[in-house]
């Protein structure tokens, strides 16, 4: 039984001044409408059909306009975005069937040691999510999830090629939208800090493998690996970043950035300079993405919310959270829209009004 339920969704018109200056343009934002669906195959493929129309809610219009014009006004050099990865660069649903995470595509290439990390996400996994269990304490049990995981993957001989096979037969895919925002930001200039609790070394074997190019303004912030010259896994550099620290505290224990990627011989800003841009358009798809501008003391910060299910009960709390929520899984294309409104600078707004 499966069931659809159409509302007419009450969003705020931004103010006349903006409407006039058509230095915003409303398209990103003003789709009234919201779906709720549930159901099987056939609701998940409309529901894929429906994201065309990029369903989303703006809780604060007017408080959007003003951080859109302070960060505008302040510069793109000022400006960094801060990403999630899984189900927020990347699709939640992919044909029909609940997309892979970066951490759940790898088959290390030994089923014994497979199971056995499997065993170990469905005795973590609840207790992750446990309302009775203390922060402190579970920030504990995902630091002993986490050293068991990267254990078995060290003990079971993970190889890069395991990694390899692994993205190539995966069923990962990228919202689309996702090179068109990559290649705008490259352009200007602009940072792109990609966090994740899972494993960079994978992340950039998919935007390698998915993308076929690589950006010299993308950061992977997360757990590195160190292979020996035959491709066999060694050590993990860095702390160990779990779901419950990933944070911009973790750009200061993450490893050197982007050991990997060989075709990047200019270096990137380093640390102190991105924490010179206060100004952050930050991208998640759970509220504790939230978390990731942490410990980064920003003057504005807009923040971008990707519900990608249970969409009935959650949307209340994202629409709090998020000054904008995309519903349906929906493309990146509004986020490059509005991107693109937040490089504007002053002259810009001038040709387009003249
Ligand atoms: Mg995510």
């Amino acid at each position: 039984m499966s069931y659809r339920l159409h509302i007419i969704f009450k969003t705020l018109p931004f103010p006349s001044n903006v409407l006039h200056s058509q230095c915003i343009s409303l398209s990103p934002y003003f789709t009234p409408r919201v779906w709720f669906c549930s159901g099987g195959f056939r609701d998940r493929m409309e529901m894929e059909k429906s994201c065309i129309s990029s369903e989303v809610v703006v809780g604060d219009s007017e408080l959007l306009e003003k951080k859109i014009n302070a960060i505008r006004s302040a510069g793109q050099w000022k400006l960094q975005v801060i990403a999630d990865f899984d189900a927020t660069l990347t699709k939640y649903w992919v044909n029909g069937c609940r997309g892979q995470s970066s951490h759940g595509l790898l088959q290390q290439g030994n089923p014994e040691y497979d199971l056995k990390r499997q065993e170990l996400f469905e005795y973590y996994h609840p207790l992750e999510f446990s309302p009775t269990i203390s922060i402190e304490e579970k920030t504990k049990l995902m630091e002993e999830w986490w050293g068991k995981t990267h254990g078995l993957l060290i003990e079971g001989g993970l190889t890069y090629d395991s990694i390899e096979k692994s993205v190539a037969n995966s069923s990962i895919a990228f919202r689309e939208g996702v090179i068109e925002l990559f290649e705008f930001l490259e352009g200007k200039d602009i940072p792109i800090l990609i966090f994740s609790a899972g494993l960079a070394d994978i992340i950039e074997e998919v935007l390698r493998q998915k993308l076929h190019k690589s950006f010299k303004n993308v950061k992977i912030v997360s757990n590195r690996m160190v292979f020996d010259d035959n491709g066999h896994l060694l050590s993990f550099k860095g702390k160990t970043i779990h779901s419950l620290n990933k944070n911009e505290h973790a750009l200061d224990m993450a490893a050197p950035l982007h050991d990997r990627l060989g075709d990047i011989d200019q270096p990137t800003d380093d640390n102190a300079s991105v924490k010179m841009r206060t100004n952050v358009l930050l991208l998640g798809d759970h509220i504790g993405d939230l978390r990731m501008s942490d410990g980064l003391n920003y003057e504005t910060r807009i923040s971008v919310g990707f519900l990608n299910d249970n969409i009935e009960n959650s949307l209340d709390s994202y629409r709090e959270a998020f000054d904008i929520v995309y519903l349906n899984d929906a493309p990146m294309t509004g986020v490059v829209k509005l991107v693109s409104q937040l490089c504007l600078n002053g002259a810009d707004c001038h040709t387009l009004t003249s």
